[in-house]
């Protein structure tokens, strides 16, 4: 394996990000800033932040800035989080309108100080999305709520299209990556939203690299097949800094062509599977590919 000065593993050169330029971008970021708002595409760099937003997309984060949780592989600031801001969910939906977005995805930092997790935060925010913008597809990618039942009840009511949870690695390698978490509560989170047949689609999300085996990440898919997700999302994870958990392996892309075939033979309804592939890329896609 490739190593450099600092002894991290090499990113290879069909790893590149093109770096777009457009006057979307500023267009977007104005709208944000004045809104005062977070996304998920800025605290987490995510790699594909200039597509996006040329796209006219964006992944707001609600709940506020500050997570309850310290994974290691996360670029979110952990710590004590302020109260909720209650005009935070007017400010999404005006964002929203401003943006003229079609499929609005929202996401947040994990709330495990808050009784209901932030999941009637959530329900606000869509409601207000829907009350602006009538016609806009919801998607809401939504932390565990430590397994309440009832939180995630009140998400589902709320009937956004699409109800993402990432599960991001297999399970040997939670306790290294996100201790906090729990891989058989996120299962069982993500067969609840299938529940009662309510017609949203379900969705989730890994990030391989990480020291992870081939048949760990078909066991992984085999696991969210039999919780019926419809959706997932494989990409290549990317330490946001020498102090997160270091980069394994970059995994070549036949073998994300592999996981992505393999999907498909599962049953998985749509599978983006590529380097670069985050949870909420060309979100829109997927619900207009899966129908
Ligand atoms: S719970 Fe989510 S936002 Fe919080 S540190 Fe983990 S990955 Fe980041």
């Amino acid at each position: 394996m490739n190593r450099n000065n600092s002894g991290q593993v090499k990113r290879p050169g069909w790893l590149t990000i093109r770096v777009r330029s457009g006057d979307n971008l500023d267009y977007v970021e104005k709208i944000l800033a004045d809104n005062h708002l977070n996304t998920v595409c800025r605290e987490a760099n995510c790699p594909n932040r200039m597509e996006c937003y040329d796209r006219k997309t964006a992944t707001f984060m609600i709940l506020g800035r500050i997570c309850t949780r310290n994974c290691r592989f996360c670029n979110v600031t952990g710590g004590e989080p302020p109260p909720l801001d209650d005009e935070e969910p007017a400010r999404v939906a005006e964002a929203v309108d401003k943006l003229d977005l079609k499929h609005v995805v929202v996401t947040s930092v994990t709330r495990d100080d808050l009784p209901d997790g932030g999941s009637g935060h959530f329900v606000r925010v869509v409601e207000a999305v829907r009350a602006r913008c009538p016609g806009v597809i919801m998607e809401v990618l939504i932390p565990d709520f430590k397994g309440d039942r009832d939180s995630l009840e009140k998400v589902i009511r709320s009937r956004p299209h699409v109800i993402n949870h990432n599960v991001e690695t297999v399970p040997r390698l939670y306790c290294a990556l996100r201790p906090q978490a729990d891989y058989s509560r996120s299962l069982t989170l993500l067969r609840r939203v299938k529940d009662g047949n309510n017609g949203i689609k379900s969705k989730s999300g890994i990030m391989v690299g990480v020291g992870e085996t081939k048949e760990e990440v078909l066991g992984v898919l085999k696991d969210l097949r039999d919780s019926m997700v419809d959706f997932v999302t494989i990409g290549q994870y990317l330490a946001p800094s020498k102090e997160h958990y270091p980069v394994v392996e970059y995994i070549q892309p036949d073998r994300f062509a592999f996981y992505r075939e393999e999907a498909y033979r599962m049953g998985f309804e749509y599978a983006a599977s590529a380097p670069l592939v985050r949870s909420s890329y060309h979100a829109a896609d997927m619900l207009r590919a899966g129908g």
